[in-house]
């Protein structure tokens, strides 16, 4: 009982301080505290511990293993969490998960989408996603090239059962946040140009991490993704 209420009490005070540095952020952008999301990036994290973050007030969470979050999902069933998923994900792995995440921010190719409109259709959802941009261009990473992006979201507007509510991008790591600022004001600038040509409204934009989240609340982010800075190294 003991150690479970000082779990707590740190969750809610490592919550708090990266609550005030997003509204920091947000202030100096002009930016209302309610267009931010966050969520808690959690892999490696126990379930047990999600549950003492949840106490303090967070309930968005992100997954990246299915496997992983499957075992969570269970553990916490209970809870009112808003699970996403943001890792890379595997075809085979969608029917797993299609009835438990609200957002996947990870749509990076054909085939994916046309799995994930299958079971969505299938349970009767209509799948909200994100594109994941590969907006550093590095052979490591996964999401599309950006000369990609629009004849694929002209692709994925054909499926009924998928919503396209935005980009997503990791950018290349730089010691000093400011340089990543590049490379989030080129995804906005993406997701602004997708909206002109195709006449649509999409509302969210998926960057920022632990260490460069204040530069991408100031390029427009409404959904930072934060690990480490909350939960503390991953082992
Ligand atoms: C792990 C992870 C994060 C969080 O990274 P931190 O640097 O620990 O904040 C964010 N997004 C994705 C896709 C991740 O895999």
């Amino acid at each position: 009982m003991f150690l479970q209420e000082k779990g707590t009490e740190l969750a809610c005070k490592k919550l708090e301080e990266v609550e005030i540095r997003i509204r920091k952020a947000c202030e100096r952008a002009k930016r209302k505290r309610e267009e931010v999301i966050l969520l808690g990036a959690s892999k490696s994290v126990s379930s047990s511990k999600i549950k003492e973050y949840y106490q303090c007030g967070l309930s968005v969470f992100g997954e990246n293993r299915v496997q992983e979050f499957l075992k969570k999902y269970e553990d916490l069933k209970d809870l009112s969490i808003d699970w996403h998923f943001i890792g890379t994900l595997q075809s085979n792995k969608v029917k797993y998960i299609i009835d438990k995440v609200s957002l996947i921010h990870s749509l990076d190719r054909e085939s994916l989408a046309q799995e994930i409109n299958k079971r969505s259709q299938a349970i009767g959802k209509i799948q909200e996603v994100l594109i994941e941009v590969n907006i550093g261009e590095e052979a490591s990473k996964g999401g599309l090239k950006p000369e990609e992006l629009f004849s694929f979201y002209e692709r994925v507007l054909t499926f009924n059962n998928i919503k396209v509510l935005g980009l997503m991008c990791i950018p290349p790591y730089k010691e000093d946040p400011n340089e990543v600022r590049p490379y989030f004001e080129k995804l906005r600038k993406l997701k602004e140009k997708l909206e002109w040509e195709f006449s649509v409204k999409l509302p969210h934009l998926s960057m920022g991490m632990s260490h460069d989240f204040e530069v991408a609340i100031e390029e427009g982010a409404t959904i930072v993704r934060i690990g480490t800075l909350l939960f503390g190294k991953r082992t």
